[in-house]
């Protein structure tokens, strides 16, 4: 399997290039050349698998030869080993004809887990391979920075730093980050915002000459394709409990960076049948813009009950771009190139095909509260606010009515105790048993200015691996 350039410039690379490349040299994401496709037939015989044995079948063909099958069974087994609950990915019925898929019984509560335990073991199977040693580097406003210091901890070939904005994530977030052990773990407090961080982690993407010369830079956040790629597998899971291949379903996915929904839209051109995929937004409206009235453009940002949707511009929307734009690479960097001035439009040939696969719905903070607390009231479940924002969708859009609807449980409801108390909700929100001593744990976080120098000053000279 080889990767290529959303941007059409830049070298076509193998799957272990693409796992530590990131960003592609000429700015664009890696998508695959070709996808593996599965017929009604294969698919049939994909049902009752394990989630591990499935994972095996689904991601084998993007993998390739990278990873021999019994090395890639065992990193699997022990990837999703670490999650809470027999099914990996349980599905839970609230109303009739809608679903909620838990992703959430990883170690770190959000569906951020899938990918990322995974994408741990990945790399430094691979490190190990090529006697290599690499820096992540990556800025978070939650869950990203626990899932990806999860991910990494037991990795001998990694050291992981990761960025927050000082007194800016959650309490739960960021002891969720700051209280796991381990020398190749650095929790940096930035004194500015997350966009301050995220800035940093850029420039030093751009410029990699801080860092000894034997340590590449590489990237955990959802351009990387592997997290994409682990990301299809429970579209399948999913929709084989409900009777697919023979029975079509539809999913309502919580999104902000787009990486998630990708992954079911992936999952659909392989052979998958997938009814709709809905958008589901909070007031960081951006896609939901863009798939009503084409037009692509930043908003001030808006600090909502679900803060891991809060996004200005989706950076994996460029993905599907390519796709509807005829896998056109120099279309796509022209349109990106505009986007760098100002809001784009883009074809109405390729937004109609936009739209006959997606429908999108944007939900707000209000609406969020009302729906954790009308799914409590009618069947006593507890919504987390980004999967209140797809529950909210799929409602809105009617489908129930003609296929099963499965909305993504992004996060378990505990990590966001906030939102539920804006819900008027009493009830008291427990932490898995695995968290329970969060409040007591010791943590460890080094607080930095709001300076790139003193960052990669600090990246420089706590280099353990
Ligand atoms: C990251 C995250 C999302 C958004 O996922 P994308 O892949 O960026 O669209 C939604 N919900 C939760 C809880 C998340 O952590």
């Amino acid at each position: 399997m080889k990767y290529i350039s959303t941007r059409g410039r830049a070298p076509a690379l193998n799957f272990e290039e693409v796992l530590l490349a990131g960003l592609a040299a000429d700015g664009g994401l890696y998508v695959p050349e070709t996808l593996p496709q599965f017929d009604a037939g294969e698919i049939r015989e994909l049902a009752g698998l394990d989630y591990v044995s499935l994972a095996e079948r689904i991601v084998t063909p993007f993998v390739d030869d990278c990873v021999p099958p019994a090395d890639l069974r065992r990193l699997l087994e022990r990837s999703y080993a670490e999650f809470r609950h027999n099914a990996v990915a349980p599905l839970v019925q609230i109303a009739p004809n809608q679903w909620v898929l838990e992703l959430f019984h990883g170690p770190t509560l959000a569906f951020k887990d899938f990918a990322l335990q995974f994408l741990g073991r990945l790399l430094d199977y691979v490190l190990e391979k090529r006697e290599q040693k690499v820096v992540i580097m990556g800025a978070t406003s939650g869950d990203t920075g626990s899932a990806a210091i999860e991910g990494c901890r037991h990795c001998r070939n990694i050291d992981i730093f990761i960025l927050h904005p000082h007194e800016r994530v959650s309490e739960v977030q960021r002891r969720q980050m700051t209280s796991v052990p381990g020398d190749n773990i650095h929790n940096l407090a930035v004194q500015g915002n997350f966009d301050d961080c995220q800035a940093m982690v850029k420039a030093s993407f751009g410029d990699r000459g801080f860092l000894p010369q034997d340590r590449a830079l590489v990237a955990v956040n959802s351009i990387n394709w592997a997290r994409i790629m682990a990301q299809i597998v429970y579209y399948f899971y999913a929709a084989l409990a409900l009777g697919g291949p023979d029975r079509p379903v539809s999913f309502s996915v919580p999104t902000g960076n787009f990486g998630d929904i990708f992954a079911g839209y992936l999952a659909q051109r392989m052979g998958l049948p997938v009814e709709r995929l809905i958008i589901a937004t909070n007031r960081n409206d951006v896609l939901h813009r863009a798939l009503t009235t084409s037009t692509y453009g930043r908003q001030p940002l808006a600090h909502t009950l679900s803060p891991s949707m809060d996004i200005t511009v989706s950076s994996n929307f460029e993905r599907l771009l390519f796709d509807l734009y005829g896998r056109d690479g120099g279309a796509i960097a022209a349109l990106m190139a505009d986007f760098e001035s100002g809001d784009i439009t883009f074809s109405e040939a390729a937004m109609a095909q936009a739209r006959s696969l997606f429908s999108s719905q944007c939900v707000s903070d209000d609406e969020t509260c009302a729906q954790i607390a009308s799914t409590w009231n009618e069947c006593e479940y507890l919504l987390d606010p980004h999967t209140a924002i797809g529950v909210r969708a799929a409602l809105q859009s009617g489908l129930a009515g003609m296929c099963p609807v499965v909305t993504l449980a992004t996060a378990h409801p505990a990590k966001f105790p906030e939102a539920i108390r804006s819900a008027g909700l009493k009830e008291e929100v427990h932490l898995p048993l695995h968290l329970r001593d969060l409040y007591e744990r010791q943590e460890r976080f080094t607080v930095l200015p709001n300076e790139l120098t003193a960052v990669q000053a600090f990246m420089a000279a706590n280099i353990n691996a």
